[in-house]
Formats: C-alpha cells, sequence, structure tokens
C-alpha cells in the first residue's frame, strides 16, 4: 500500500483500500472483458448483475424483508428532504419532525413545501448537542410519518435507540447506515447518501415499505415518484453506475470483515479511544453530551480558536486530514466512519496528546 493519509473528511469519505484497488481495475477493463466499468451498458447483462449482486448484499447485510423495496438513486441524500414529503404528505396532513440539527432543518423546510410540519422537538438553543429520548417530545395523532436523522453529521449527535412509535418512521441515515444492525421492519423508509458509509457520491440508497409507494398523489411527477423506480428496478432512467459498483465492493468487504456486528464493535472501540482522550482532558471539550455522542462524527473544540486553527495545521503536516469542524460549531470534528481503521484514531490520540502537553 503506498503511504496514504488518515482522511477524516466528513464525505465523501476514506474507503477501503482493496475496494479503491479494484475500482480502479475494472474501470479500465471490468472483469477483463475488454471493457471498462463505466463505459457499460446499464441494460447489459453484465451491469444488471452489478445491480443485483449489490442489492442482494444490503438485503443480507441489513436483514432487509421481503416486503421494502430497495432503490438506488440520485440528487443526493438532500432531493429525499423534498421526495420523502412529495410522497408521503399532502395538502391538509401532517407530518412529525425532530429537528436535531442542520440536516433536519433542511428536510423540514421542504417538507413544509408540501404540508403542515409540527416540529415535536427541537435541541437548538443548545446548539444541537444532544438528541431526545422518547419522552421528549409527542407526536400527533394525526401525522402521517414522524421525521429524524439518526446521526447528525455536522454536530456529532446519534440516536442509540430509535424512537418508539406506531406511526411510519421516515429516518434519514446518511451518515451511519451499516454503521451497526438495525431492525429496518420498524421503519417506513430510510435512505442514505452513499457517499460515508457505503461508497463514492452519487448515489442515495432508498429503502421503502411497499405499502407506502401508493400513497403518491396525482400531481407529482414521474421521476419523484418512488414507485416509478420501485417498478423498474431503478432502471426507469440511467442509474448511477460506477457508484452503484462500488458501494456493491464495499459491501462484499463488510461481509468479509464479519457484517454489521463486527462492524459495530469496531466503531465502538474506534470512538471510545477518541472520547477517552477527550474526557481525559481539560484541553479539549466535546460538543455533544455524553449519552447522544455519535461513533460515526466526534466534535470537540480546544481553548481557542487560535489553537483551534494551529492543531488542524498541525494534524495535517502529519497526514491527519480533514479535522476542520463544520462552522457551525467551530473546532474540530473527526469523522471515523467504517472504513476508516484503528490506527489512525491511535495516530490522532497521540498527536492529541503531544499537543496538548505543547500548548496547554
Ligand atoms: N443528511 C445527512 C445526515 C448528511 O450528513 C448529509 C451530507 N453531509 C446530507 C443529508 C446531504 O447529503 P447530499 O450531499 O448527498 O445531498
Amino acid at each position: 500500500m503506498p503511504d496514504r493519509i488518515y482522511n477524516f473528511s466528513p464525505g465523501p469519505a476514506t474507503l477501503p483500500y482493496e475496494v479503491l484497488i479494484q475500482a480502479a481495475k475494472d474501470i479500465v477493463n471490468f472483469k477483463d472483458r475488454g471493457i471498462g466499468l463505466i463505459e457499460m451498458s446499464h441494460r447489459s447483462k453484465e451491469f444488471i448483475q452489478v445491480v443485483d449482486e449489490c442489492e442482494a448484499l444490503l438485503r443480507e447485510l441489513l436483514s432487509i424483508p421481503q416486503n421494502y423495496k430497495v432503490l438506488f438513486l440520485q440528487g443526493g441524500a438532500s432531493t429525499q428532504f423534498a421526495m420523502v414529503p412529495m410522497n408521503l404528505l399532502g395538502p391538509g396532513k401532517t407530518a412529525c419532525y425532530l429537528n436535531t440539527g442542520t440536516w433536519a432543518k433542511k428536510a423540514i423546510k421542504e417538507a413544509k413545501l408540501f404540508g403542515t410540519v409540527d416540529v415535536a422537538y427541537t435541541s437548538e438553543n443548545t446548539n444541537f448537542d444532544r438528541v431526545p429520548l422518547p419522552a421528549e417530545y409527542t407526536i400527533q395523532t394525526e401525522a402521517e410519518y414522524l421525521y429524524f436523522v439518526s446521526n447528525n453529521t455536522i454536530f456529532g449527535t446519534q440516536f442509540h435507540s430509535m424512537p418508539e412509535t406506531d406511526k411510519v418512521m421516515v429516518c434519514d441515515m446518511s451518515s451511519d447506515i451499516l454503521s451497526r444492525p438495525i431492525d429496518v421492519s420498524r421503519f417506513g423508509l430510510i435512505f442514505a447518501g452513499a457517499q460515508k458509509n457505503m461508497g463514492p457520491a452519487g448515489c442515495t440508497v432508498v429503502i421503502i415499505r411497499e405499502d407506502l409507494l401508493d400513497r403518491t398523489p396525482e400531481n407529482i411527477p414521474t421521476m419523484f415518484r418512488y414507485r416509478t423506480h420501485a417498478d423498474k428496478g431503478s432502471m426507469f432512467n440511467t442509474p448511477p453506475c460506477f457508484a452503484i459498483y462500488v458501494i456493491g465492493l464495499v459491501l462484499q468487504w463488510l461481509k468479509k470483515i464479519g457484517g454489521l456486528n463486527a462492524m459495530a464493535k469496531m466503531n465502538k472501540a474506534k470512538a471510545a479511544l477518541l472520547y477517552q482522550a477527550i474526557d481525559s482532558s481539560s484541553f479539549y471539550r466535546g460538543h455533544a453530551q455524553e449519552e447522544s455522542r455519535s461513533l460515526m462524527n466526534i466534535t470537540f473544540n480546544l481553548p481557542t480558536q487560535e489553537l483551534e486553527a494551529k492543531f488542524i495545521r498541525e494534524a495535517t503536516a502529519q497526514s491527519l486530514d480533514g479535522l476542520k469542524g463544520h462552522r457551525s460549531v467551530g473546532g474540530c470534528r473527526a469523522s471515523i466512519y467504517n472504513a476508516f481503521p484503528y490506527e489512525g484514531v491511535e495516530k490522532l490520540v497521540n498527536f492529541m496528546e503531544e499537543f496538548a502537553r505543547d500548548n496547554g
């Protein structure tokens, strides 16, 4: 392996090295067939097999029940902010949203274009440093669905147990899908942009319970109807071929390392090491409240902005890249998704100790 930096970017994010090598080879010459993967017709036998295998692996790893469709769409997770209410809401109808950060807020804004939004919880007054417990919000009886973001990429908070409700649950899992086992049958719809835990940017995975495909109002355009893509196996139009293919490779890697239980264990170990470094020092201060801490995006501040800038500069010089926090929190953010190696976290923790000693 050549010298690789440790990439703490929140997404697009680090991918398994073996996946990159395989993808690089197949871009030029797919399975030695004399044609590059990204030149092949999406209707070719070879590519249909790529999609089928990708879907089968995703179903296996997440134990997706038979009565759910898996869609590979474009437009990013952000398009889902609108597609969800376009399909599941409508004039005179209400949906319940939990406002736990930037991505939830953007989804709320879009939903308001299509119906009534009841924001049942917000942690905005403490700069989104936590997610709610079930007792902290009430879902109106007429709500069509409950919408929440399982992991808040920017603020570094995560739901460690999913909400309890008999309503249809819709979840943006963009930044923690496949990081731990989940019970898909408890959700009506799950969506996630690929570019953190699944593969390259350009594909959004949607997992939708079949009965929800029939709720879409008549006036929704063809491309924005889940039914369109469900009926055609994500082949209504040209799908994001390359991204789907790389997702398939990442899923093979995930299966090989032991699936979601093994992955969850590794993710816990990585995050524990980093939180332990934050907690054992008075120099670093975590942003998220302890019970809400994300295992994927770890946000922390230093005593001053000057020290934060210096920290990021010196870390970058030591191949610890992408640690600058989002401007709404400031400070630092270490994104340690599935493919981020444990050794990279160890190196960061050593650097943090050194930096605190020299500058504290
Ligand atoms: N939801 C979450 C939780 C995210 O982290 C992001 C991107 N960082 C998005 C949605 C938006 O994704 P996209 O850029 O694919 O539209």
